[in-house]
C-alpha cells in the first residue's frame, strides 16, 4: 500500500531509489518491504505505463490462436484477381498464383485447431523484368486485405560492415502497420522486394562463396519457414539494451520479388541441357523469346539461391515482360492510369484534358526507344504536361488536347533523352 514518507520522518533524506530524487512536498514513496529502499510515485507511473505497453504487444503470447475467421466474408480467388484486374495490366499467371495463395493464407488463418492436418502456408516467390509489376501487384493486394501487409527489401541486408540491418528487422515494419498488436502482424503478409540481391554469387558454394548473400540468406530462412523471432520494435541494428518484441512468424505469409537479372541464361541452359542426346523434338515448343516463363526451382539454385529457400517458397511464378501493347494499356487502363490521374488533376481546374491516340502511341515508343518500360511513361508524361500544368490553371481554357505533335515537341523541347536519369 503507497504511503507518503517525507525526509523528516527519521532525520535522513528519503530518496527514490530508482530516479534519485528526494522527497519533497506531496510527493507520495512507497517504501520497499524491508523499509531500506523507496519509489517515487512519477516512477510508479512510468513503470505502469511501461507495463501497460509491454502487455499490449504481448497480449497474445507469440504463436497464440489468431481469432476466429468468416470465410463467407474472405474474397474468393476469383474476385480476387477480378481485383488486381482493375490495376495491373496482363501478368495473369502471377495474379493467379497470388489470388490463391493470400485467400488460402485467410483459409489458414482461420483453420480449426481441433484436428491433425494443419494447413501450412506456402510463401510465394515472384520472378520477372523490373517494372513489369511486381510491386504493383503486392500494393494492390494490400489494398484489399484487412491483415496487416508490408513491403521490405531484400538490399537492406546486405548492405556492407554495420549498415545492414538484422534480418529481425524486416518485421518491424510489419509490427509497425499493426500498431504493435503482436497476434495481428503474426497474421500479416511481407513483401520482399528484391529477393535476387542476397543471392549468392554463383552455383558452387564451395568455390564461390558469397558469406554474406549466404549469411543473411540463412538469417532469412528462419524467418520463412516459422519460429519465434525476436524483433527491433524500431528496427535497425539490434543494441544488447533494446527490449525485443518477440513474433512468431508461422502464420505470416511472405511475398518475394526479384528480376533475377541473367536467370534466362540458366533457364536456357537447362532445357538445352536436356535435349542434348534426343532430337529436339521434345522442346520444340520452347518459346525462345520469352524464358522465363519455364523457370524452375533448379533455375533458382543456380542463380545463387540455397535450397532450403527455395524450399520455403513453393509457390513460384513469373511475371511476362510488357510489350507495345501493354505499355499501351498500362498508360489508359489501370484505374489509377497514369492518364486517367492527369484527367483528374485537370478537371480539378475545370480543364478537360483529352490524349490523342497517336499522342499516346508516341509516349509508348519513346518508352520503349529509351528502353524505360512501365516506369519510364510516367516520366515521360509528366515531361510532356510539364508546361500546361504550370500554364492552364491560369488561363481561361476550358479543354486541352495533347497530340502526338505536342508531345513530340515538350518531349525535345525539354531535352528529355539527354535529361532522363536512367
Ligand atoms: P517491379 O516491382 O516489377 O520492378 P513495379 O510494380 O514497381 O515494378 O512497376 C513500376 C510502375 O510501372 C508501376 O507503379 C506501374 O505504374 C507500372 N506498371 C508496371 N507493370 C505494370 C502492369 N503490369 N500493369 C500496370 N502498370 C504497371
Amino acid at each position: 500500500m503507497a504511503k507518503k514518507r517525507s525526509s523528516q520522518d527519521s532525520g535522513q533524506t528519503v530518496r527514490c531509489s530508482f530516479c534519485g530524487c528526494p522527497a519533497e512536498g506531496d510527493k507520495v514513496f512507497v517504501p520497499s518491504a524491508d523499509g531500506s529502499s523507496y519509489i517515487c510515485e512519477d516512477c510508479v507511473n512510468t513503470i505502469e505505463e511501461a507495463i501497460k505497453g509491454f502487455k499490449n504487444t504481448s497480449a497474445i503470447p507469440a504463436g497464440g490462436k489468431t481469432p476466429d475467421m468468416d470465410l463467407e466474408k474472405i474474397p474468393k480467388p476469383k474476385e480476387i484477381f477480378d481485383f488486381l484486374n482493375g490495376y495491373v495490366i496482363g501478368q495473369e499467371s502471377a495474379k493467379k498464383y497470388l489470388s490463391v495463395a493470400v485467400y488460402n493464407h485467410y483459409k489458414r488463418l482461420g483453420q480449426p485447431s481441433d484436428d491433425e492436418t494443419d494447413i501450412e502456408k506456402s510463401n510465394i516467390i515472384m520472378v520477372g523484368p523490373t517494372g513489369t509489376g511486381k510491386t504493383l501487384l503486392a500494393k494492390t493486394i494490400a489494398r484489399l486485405l484487412d491483415v496487416p501487409f508490408t513491403i521490405v527489401d531484400a538490399t537492406v541486408l546486405t548492405q556492407a560492415g554495420y549498415v545492414g540491418e538484422d534480418i529481425e528487422s524486416l518485421l518491424t515494419r510489419l509490427l509497425q502497420v499493426a500498431d504493435y498488436d503482436v497476434a495481428k502482424a503474426e497474421r500479416g503478409i511481407v513483401f520482399i522486394d528484391e529477393i535476387d540481391k542476397i543471392a549468392r554469387k554463383g552455383d558452387n558454394p564451395s568455390i564461390t562463396r558469397d558469406v554474406s548473400g549466404e549469411g543473411v540468406q540463412q538469417g532469412l530462412l528462419k524467418l520463412l519457414e516459422g519460429s519465434v523471432v525476436n524483433v527491433p520494435p524500431q528496427g535497425g541494428r539490434k543494441h544488447p539494451e533494446q527490449r525485443m518484441i518477440p513474433v512468431d512468424t508461422k502464420n505470416i505469409l511472405f511475398i518475394c520479388g526479384g528480376a533475377f537479372d541473367g536467370i534466362e541464361r540458366k533457364i536456357a541452359q537447362r532445357l538445352n541441357s536436356h535435349v542434348v542426346g534426343y532430337s529436339n523434338t521434345a522442346r520444340k515448343g520452347v518459346d525462345r523469346d520469352n524464358f522465363l516463363q519455364y523457370v524452375a526451382p533448379q533455375d533458382l539454385k543456380s542463380f545463387g539461391l540455397i535450397p532450403e529457400i527455395i524450399g520455403r517458397l513453393p509457390i513460384l511464378t513469373h511475371l511476362e515482360p510488357l510489350d507495345r501493347d501493354a505499355l499501351r494499356r498500362v498508360l489508359t487502363e489501370p484505374k489509377n492510369a497514369i492518364t486517367r490521374q492527369y484527367e483528374k488533376l485537370f478537371r480539378m481546374d475545370g480543364v478537360e484534358l483529352v490524349f490523342t491516340p497517336e499522342a499516346l502511341d508516341l509516349i509508348v515508343d519513346k518508352a520503349i526507344e529509351y528502353k524505360l518500360g512501365a516506369r519510364g511513361l510516367r516520366s515521360i508524361v509528366e515531361t510532356v504536361m510539364m508546361d500546361a500544368m504550370f500554364e492552364l490553371p491560369s488561363c481561361e481554357e476550358k479543354h486541352f488536347e495533347v497530340t502526338a505533335n505536342y508531345a513530340l515537341k515538350k518531349l525535345e523541347e525539354a531535352n528529355f533523352e539527354l535529361n532522363r536519369q536512367d
